[in-house]
């Protein structure tokens, strides 16, 4: 299997190539150049088996340059029993008539554990594959859960190193306290002054300077991205699904065959793009239920055909999606229009120069077909919260309360009984002081959350202020180039 990029199918890599590179040179993101098709036998095979055999066998479809032996390694050691503390890593609940897939029982408690616990083993293993004598460091700049995610997964890994920039003004008090107290040889974290943005930028100007690049490589060293766009955190994501799927025939809610909708919470596209996947190989997956905050980008798209970011920006409660460039849409957009790669070209083109662009009619149909949206207000994702407190005793974050309200508005829009799974993407410990406000109750602590709820708080959260500081201070944005170079010392 090769993969190709969206803005020049005729450049073809290999799996651990895609992975490497993370975005290719054109600017273009790799894709699969077909989709392995899942018969309904072989789901029923998966169905008898653990969710680390299902991870080996579904990532094997996509990367037959690596073994079954290696896959089933990596996946071991990443949803590890000591890493994921629940009875399977990405458990299925039933709550109320609802169904929770709870992507959040990793160690840092979001779901971008599901992917980045496994990206650093099927990096490692295509560096050795690519015969490169550069070592990887990992460059990242986060608002929040992709920071913390990224160096639990790299921590200590052979060969790699990783330096996270995080705005000082913009996570919550405990992901900066996760950050600020995290363990690892090989890990380097850095508040900078300013926003995300500031951060950002400043990540990518250094990505791409010629300098830095140079004085890297005669260190040894090469830049790499943990980034949501990289492939090698795409593919795990659709183990989940599949995944999702069986466990919901082993419940008894749908029959070997029958359909079920997917509600998922949506920032930058990646997860909801894993069910698409999914989809695409066979799984019965009726709609896509694509649910946004007030930065509804998405839900205007998928309902006029029109992408348009020239709106206001909010900051909400459910801050992993406030975004208004949603990268990974692209990889739809390129397979809906049957790889047209031109197409895609001049659609990024415009998005970049005017911030929007249309789709072609006929592909607006299939986008309809695929995709229902729908958005929560900061009003409606708290009335969710509470709603779910109350009425089932299930405590959801703002990510997850966002999905559920727009999962109700499906329902009560269409009289449809296909049953529908929610994903949830946080803990609600990560964000205790706006549960607290949602539920009525006071207090901002996680201590205080779990006086007033009693539901189960994850250690790696009540022992957060035992942990000693490792990295505190804060840099002006012209600094981060030495920092990074300060790193590879
Ligand atoms: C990253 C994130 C999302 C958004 O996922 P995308 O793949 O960017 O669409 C939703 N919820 C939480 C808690 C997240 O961390």
């Amino acid at each position: 299997m090769e993969y190709i990029s969206t803005r020049n199918k005729t450049l073809r890599v290999k799996g651990s190539t895609a992975i490497l590179e993370g975005l290719s040179p054109d600017g273009g993101l790799y894709v699969p150049e077909s989709v392995p098709v899942l018969s309904l036998s072989e789901l029923e095979r998966l169905a008898g088996l653990s969710y680390v055999e299902r991870a080996a066998n579904i990532m094997k479809l996509y990367l037959d340059e690596f073994s079954r032996e290696e896959l089933l390694s990596f996946a071991e050691q990443a949803y590890s029993s000591d890493r994921f503390q629940a009875a399977s890593p990405a458990p299925v609940k039933a709550v109320g008539g609802d169904h929770m897939l709870e992507l959040w029982h990793g160690p840092t408690c979001a779901f971008k554990d599901m992917a980045l616990q496994m990206l650093p083993h099927l990096l490692s293993a295509a560096l050795q594959k690519s015969g490169s004598a550069l070592n990887p460091l990992i460059l990242t700049a986060t608002s929040g859960d992709t920071g913390k995610a990224a160096l639990e997964g790299f921590k200590d890994v052979a060969r790699t190193k990783i330096m996270v920039f995080y705005p000082v003004e913009g996570v919550s008090e405990i992901q900066k306290l996760q950050m600020q107290t995290q363990e690892g040889a090989n890990v380097f974290v850095q508040a900078v002054h300013g926003n995300f943005d500031d951060a950002q930028s400043g990540v990518k100007q250094i990505f791409t300077d010629l300098e830095m690049i140079e004085a890297l490589e005669q260190s040894g060293w090469k830049f790499s991205s943990a980034n949501s766009i990289n492939w090698g955190r795409l593919l795990p994501q659709i183990v989940y699904y599949v995944s999702a799927y069986c466990d919901m025939v082993s419940l008894g809610a749908v029959t070997m065959g029958d359909p079920v909708h997917f509600c998922v919470p949506t920032g930058n596209f990646g997860n909801i793009l894993a069910a698409f996947y999914a989809k695409k190989m066979g799984l019965p997956i009726g709609k896509l239920l694509c649910a946004s905050n007030s930065n509804n980008v998405l839900t205007d798209f998928i309902r006029t055909g029109t992408y348009d970011r020239n709106r206001p920006f909010f900051t909400t409660i459910s801050p992993s999606m406030d975004i208004l460039i949603s990268s990974n849409l692209e990889r739809l957009l390129f397979d809906l229009s049957g790889q047209d790669d031109r197409l895609l070209c001049s659609m990024m083109d415009t998005l970049k120069s005017s911030g929007r662009f249309t789709v072609p009619g006929p592909m607006l149909q299939e986008i309809q077909s695929l995709l229902w949206s729908g958005f929560a207000g900061e009003e409606e994702t708290r009335s969710t919260i509470q709603a779910y407190w109350n009425g089932h005793r299930y405590l959801a974050d703002p990510h997850t309360a966002v999905a559920l309200y727009v999962k109700s508005l499906y329902q009560s829009e269409f009289a449809d009984k296909t049953p529908i799974v929610t994903v949830s993407t946080a803990n609600p410990y990560k964000f205790s002081e706006d549960v607290l406000q949602a539920i009525g109750s006071r207090g901002k602590d996680p201590e205080d959350l779990f006086a007033a709820t009693a539901f189960p708080i994850p250690e790696q959260i009540r022992l957060l202020r035992t942990k000693p500081v490792r990295f505190s201070g804060a840099i002006d944005k012209t600094s981060m180039a030495s920092a990074v170079l300060g790193c590879i010392q």
